[in-house]
């Protein structure tokens, strides 16, 4: 009667070992899903672990390769991962066509918006005056977001206004098409956003609920839903 959520992971090419911290796993399970690891395998995998599971979670994690939203690499730039990229484009794409959830976490909001065809600021640095890496624990939220009223985002979470954790240097420059815009910092930085299309049950936050959701409602909420939606799209 579980309903199977894969959770992308991060690969460490020097200790060649892939990654995930427990907070994804422990927060998928508290909400009643059965995590699934994705380790970063090749992306013609992709599309059998798309169909294997019923929702998809993609966690934080380093930079993205430019190379994806058509840039060269500028100064500021942090690690990339070629193997990680790779693969979660390709899953995330099989997630825009298909009709699965998605939750994109962190970095994960910064690869939908990739894979959808926006692009990214490759660092935050000059951009906003705020501070977005912030150096106060995990589970403490440093800044505050705004929520537009007209979301599934709203729907879920039920405020329209929160304080997050933060702890990104890159963020959404220009945003797909496909995708809205649904919460941001009080810098105008895109915080949060979603599929374009009603029906289809794709969100992206900046911020790292996998952190405060033993904590704080509003961050349970997104898993809770990301697998309650995984739940009745696979009937169970
Ligand atoms: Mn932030």
């Amino acid at each position: 009667m579980s309903c199977y959520i894969g959770i992308t992971c991060s690969w460490q090419e020097e200790k060649v070992s892939h990654f995930l911290s427990d907070y994804y796993v422990r927060a998928v399970s508290e909400a009643g899903g059965t995590p699934i690891l994705i380790p970063t395998v090749d992306p013609r995998r992709a599309q059998s672990y798309y169909e294997r599971v019923d929702g998809l979670l993609l966690s934080g994690g380093v930079d993205l390769d430019p190379f994806y939203f058509g840039e060269e690499p500028l100064a500021g730039l942090g690690e990339i991962t070629p193997r990680r990229d790779a693969l979660e484009l390709s899953l995330t794409r099989l997630a825009l066509e298909g009709n699965k959830p998605l939750l994109a976490i962190c970095r994960g909001l910064q690869v939908l918006n990739a894979a959808a065809g926006g692009t990214l600021h490759q660092d935050l640095k000059g951009v906003t005056g705020f501070l977005h890496s912030q150096n106060a624990p995990r589970w403490y939220p440093t800044h505050q977001v705004d929520i537009e009223e007209k979301s599934r985002l709203y729907q879920i979470i039920g405020e329209k206004s929160l304080r997050v954790n933060s702890f990104h240097h890159q963020g959404i420059n220009k945003l797909a098409p496909s995708l809205t815009a649904v919460a941001w910092s009080r810098d105008g930085l895109v915080e949060a956003a979603e599929a374009a299309e009603p029906s289809r049950h794709i969100i992206g936050v900046q911020w790292h609920p996998e952190g405060t959701w033993d904590r704080d409602r509003a961050s349970f909420l997104l898993f809770k839903d990301l697998v309650e939606a995984a739940g009745v799209n696979n009937g169970k």
